[in-house]
């Protein structure tokens, strides 16, 4: 890295510090093709903490045969001993929390969906069956002290529906934190968010008694518009901000195969801000390299290009 660059410039009123959710190993790989070895991902996920990162979302436990790629969450999650992140998985059903409780862990997270249309594709559910089936999941995490983090997907549009009304966000995600979430995650699942939309919703979701220390946001860069996103939902007071390194994982249901906000994109802007992540950039880089040698194709991030590009 160039010494001293980005320069730190606050600006007044953003946070302080910012927690980074790390989606790389379950929401980037879940949507690469080629099949990554456990111990590959075991070391990704090491990396990553080691790099800064405190919070790596590390699998899920779907049905082995609905994602290939992360049919191995049995075997990798004890090759994560000694991490020192917290470690979310995903999990879709009661049969998911079985699994992930008898593996010890601490996290979860829930997938929930803003449109009728996307709970049908992902999930075979109607929204109302969808919010039923997490009701038990959520419900035993919490008996046995775990915490829950719900997503809500398809919050600013969908592929199917278009524009997706703000009141029926609200609706959906009112009723994922009254079943016992403690954070709701706001995805933008298609990219098609832009800055106003971002400020509307969030001051629409603390209109009907969400707060926002129990808000993360989840942007994806499909038509460049993340980062800009981003800082909208900073100016708001958000302090959680998921995103992937090296900008791992389309989005299947996005016509561009650009999809989650990279991580590396994400820290040059709040290293630039002077706001803390905890992350240390170059070795964040390296790790992003490193994988995507191992996926055999360059990373989409721009600041893993240029960083890894540039002159010595
Ligand atoms: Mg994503």
């Amino acid at each position: 890295m160039i010494e001293g660059l980005p320069m730190a410039v606050p600006e007044p009123g953003l946070p302080a510090r910012v927690r980074i959710h790390e989606v790389g190993p379950r929401d980037g790989l879940q949507n690469e093709k080629t099949v990554v070895p456990v111990e590959v991902k075991a070391e990704f996920i090491h990396r990553l903490a080691a790099a800064g990162l405190g919070t790596v979302e590390a699998t899920s436990f779907v049905r082995p045969e609905w994602v290939p790629q992360l049919a191995d969450a049995e075997q990798l999650v004890p090759m994560l001993d000694g991490v020192a992140a917290r470690l979310p998985v995903l999990v879709p059903n009661a049969r998911g929390l079985d699994r992930a409780l008898a593996l010890g862990i601490r996290e979860i997270a829930v997938f929930g969906s803003a449109t009728e249309s996307f709970a049908k594709a992902n999930l075979n559910r109607t929204v109302d069956e969808s919010l039923e089936m997490f009701a038990p999941v959520v419900a035993t995490a919490r008996e046995a002290g775990v915490r829950v983090r719900g997503y809500l997907s398809m919050c600013f549009g969908d592929p199917w529906e278009g524009a997706v009304p703000i009141g029926q966000v609200v609706r959906v995600g009112r009723r994922l934190l009254d079943l016992g979430c403690d954070e709701l995650s706001l995805g933008d699942t298609i990219g098609v968010a832009t800055p106003g939309h971002v400020t509307a919703l969030l001051t629409a979701l603390n209109g009907a008694g969400l707060p926002t220390d129990r808000l993360a946001v989840h942007f994806h860069d499909t038509y460049g518009q993340a980062l800009a996103n981003t800082l909208a939902a900073l100016r708001h007071g958000v302090t959680t901000v998921d995103a992937s390194a090296g900008g791992l994982g389309g989005c299947p249901y996005a016509r561009s195969a650009t999809g989650n906000l990279a991580t590396e994109d994400l820290v040059w802007m709040l290293d630039g801000l002077g706001i803390d992540t905890g992350v240390d950039l170059g070795l964040l880089t390296a790790t992003s390299v490193w994988m995507a040698d191992r996926l055999g194709r360059p990373s989409p991030s721009r600041t893993v290009r240029a960083l890894s590009h540039q002159e010595p």
